[in-house]
């Protein structure tokens, strides 16, 4: 699942992972956890995750990998907020071929810029505010968005209006699944 920060895609992900029983990897998740249990790896990312950049690659691939190996995520899985980087891409389809298995399709949840800074304000989280979301927007675009380009044509690709209804686009994305089945 992927997307700007406070397209959605977390709350859609977790829907998915529901109706579909597939393990929801969330990484900022993952990440937030760590930091409310004050463990070594939430004392390590709490700065560059308030101020709104990016963990290092390597640390977020050894994260990833282990999950992937856990017994829930045997059945199937759901990306959300990993691959962040090109290098986190060329990482993930490494760890792939490793665990022989493929990625299916990748869902972009599409919506407008001013939308987003207005949803991520309504959240609170404490990452949150104007100027830190402004920052992980740039972020977003100047580092996350190139990962679509790397994947193209080596795995499907889907955009999907990330603007409506939960439901309705819970809708949408379902759709797109039934289509790459
Ligand atoms: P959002 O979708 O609002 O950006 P996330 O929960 O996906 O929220 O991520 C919150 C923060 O966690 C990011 O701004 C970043 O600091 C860190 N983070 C999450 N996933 C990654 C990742 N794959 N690589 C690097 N940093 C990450």
């Amino acid at each position: 699942m992927f997307g700007p920060p406070g397209s959605g895609k977390g709350t859609q992900a977790a829907r998915l992972g529901k109706a579909h029983t597939l393990a929801h990897i969330s990484t900022g998740d993952m990440l937030r956890g760590a930091m409310a249990a004050e463990s070594d790896l939430g004392k390590r990312v709490k700065g560059v995750v308030e101020r709104g950049d990016l963990v290092p690659d390597d640390l977020m691939l050894g994260l990833v990998r282990e999950r992937l190996s856990e017994p829930d995520a045997t059945g199937g899985f759901l990306l959300d907020g990993f691959p962040r980087t090109v290098p986190q891409a060329e990482g993930l389809l490494d760890v792939m071929r490793d665990l022989d298995r493929n990625l299916d399709v990748v869902v972009v949840l599409d919506v407008a810029d001013d939308i987003l800074v207005g949803r991520a304000l309504k959240r609170g989280r404490s990452d949150d505010n104007e100027e830190t979301i402004r920052h992980r927007l740039s972020v977003y675009r100047r580092q996350t968005e190139p990962v679509l380009s790397f994947l193209e044509g080596k795995v499907p690709i889907a955009s999907v209006d990330g603007v409506g209804e939960i439901d309705e686009i819970g809708e949408r994305i379902g759709r797109v699944l039934d289509a790459t089945d």
